[in-house]
């Protein structure tokens, strides 16, 4: 009898898996139906020898440092700041929109204040910003939406941006300076070592015992569990009874280059032109030196694992009523970005993984607390 099964080996579930092993001595089954612990964040060395993310890339940045400490007991880090380009009417400009991307563009010599009047004078007055769409063209007008968000976000969504919520292009901001880091996060750094070896660092305890290429429709009538927490897709859990959550997904293409670079940043988006969103190079993520370099090229899809909740206030409607059934499940935790549905990334993974080890913590008085020896024989 297990003391936990938990459903995905990604952030979500092996954060807790750590917890629960490292702080309430408790036995913890870490099933995936995949055939690596990390999920979405895995990484791997290829046939060439070069640190790839089988997912596209993960670039890990955030403002919280307890998040930061948290991570730091398995992995060193590695200074790295994100750049991204986009092909904009046959030019390379950095994304997200900042000074020069406006003066290349534009073959023009603004200044900052300049640039704010610019925007000033084509930014569209939006009544209540609602959507994906609204976000952009209230920020920046009509025309640069439409070539550097529309076609992307049609692409990366299968949808128009005036049918997903403002969150989603909210995420990228839009500068009126030099600045062309895609994150303004205080901590912008990779796992040094990547992130597959710090997840095996984080799993390697005794308690914690691991099944790969395992569903958890496989086991769960015939492995004795007390609770579980479970990371995977909520409707799924709930065998679509009230309907299909909608989840975005994507086909890597990875391709390997007999040449030293290919592309001057680590990623190239694609708003135009291309069935594809974007190029990742990931010598540039990880500093690696090799003769060869490797790519990843991302076709959207519906079809394929989940890899996006679509932000939009129908499937938001729908989720809250799986919710209502998952409240019901006392002993079921539901974490992560599949099963709470929620557009997330890895840093907030891990602060949601930590906050629910607290609930555990309050909730749930652990079993193995110690106790001096007259509590013992007295509890004999
Ligand atoms: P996942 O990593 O999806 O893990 C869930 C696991 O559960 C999976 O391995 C799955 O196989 C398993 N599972 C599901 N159902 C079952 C079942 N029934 N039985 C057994 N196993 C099951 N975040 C960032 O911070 N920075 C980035 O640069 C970044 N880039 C990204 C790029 C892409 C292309 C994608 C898709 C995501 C990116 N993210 C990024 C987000 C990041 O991947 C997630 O925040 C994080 O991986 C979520 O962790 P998780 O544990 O919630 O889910
Ligand atoms: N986006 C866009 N053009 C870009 C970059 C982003 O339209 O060049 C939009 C798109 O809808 C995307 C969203 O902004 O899904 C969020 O971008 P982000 O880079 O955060 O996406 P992720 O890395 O999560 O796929």
């Amino acid at each position: 009898m297990f003391d936990w099964l938990i459903v995905g080996a990604g952030f979500a579930g092996s954060v807790l898996a750590e917890r629960i092993a490292s702080q309430r001595n408790e036995s913890v089954l870490l099933i995936d139906r995949r055939s690596h612990i990390g999920g979405n964040a895995y990484d791997c060395y290829n046939e060439a020898g070069v640190l790839i993310h089988r997912y596209g890339p993960h670039i890990f940045h955030t403002n919280a440092q307890a998040i930061v400490d948290y991570l730091s007991q398995f992995t060193a880090w590695r200074s790295y700041e994100h750049r991204v380009l986009s092909s904009v009417d046959g030019k390379l400009l950095p994304i997200p929109i900042n000074l020069d991307t406006i003066n290349k563009l534009y073959d023009l010599d603004l200044t900052s204040e300049q640039l704010e009047q610019f925007f000033a004078s084509r930014r569209e007055k939006v009544a209540e910003i609602r959507t994906a769409e609204d976000v952009v063209v209230s920020t920046v007008g009509r025309e640069l939406y439409e070539k550097f968000f529309r076609g992307y976000t049609r692409k990366q969504w299968g949808v128009d941006p005036s049918q997903l919520a403002k969150s989603v292009t909210a995420r990228v901001p839009t500068r009126t300076d030099h600045d062309d880091r895609y994150f303004g996060d205080t901590f912008q750094k990779m796992p040094a070592g990547g992130y597959t070896r710090m997840f095996h660092r984080m799993l390697d305890n005794p308690q914690i015992k691991i099944m790969l290429q395992t569903d958890y429709r496989e086991i769960r009538d015939s492995i004795p569990f007390r609770r579980m927490i479970f990371t995977g897709p909520l409707d799924e859990y709930f065998d679509w009874r009230l309907g299909r959550l909608p989840y975005r997904s994507l086909r890597f293409e990875h391709v390997t280059l007999d040449r030293e670079q290919f592309q001057p940043v680590a990623v190239v988006n694609y708003p135009q032109t291309e069935d594809y969103t974007r190029i990742t190079e990931y010598k540039h993520l990880t500093g690696q030196q090799s003769r060869k370099t490797s790519l990843t090229y991302e076709y959207p899809t519906d079809i394929g694992d989940p890899y996006y909740p679509v932000p939009r206030a129908e499937n938001e409607a729908l989720y809250k009523r799986y919710e209502a059934l998952a409240a019901e499940c006392p002993d079921v935790w539901f974490v992560g970005r599949l099963a709470t549905y929620r557009y997330y990334n890895m840093d907030q993974v891990v602060g949601q993984a930590l906050a629910t080890f607290a609930r555990i913590q309050k909730s749930l008085p652990s079993r193995t607390v110690t106790q001096i020896p007259a509590q013992r024989e007295a509890a004999e």
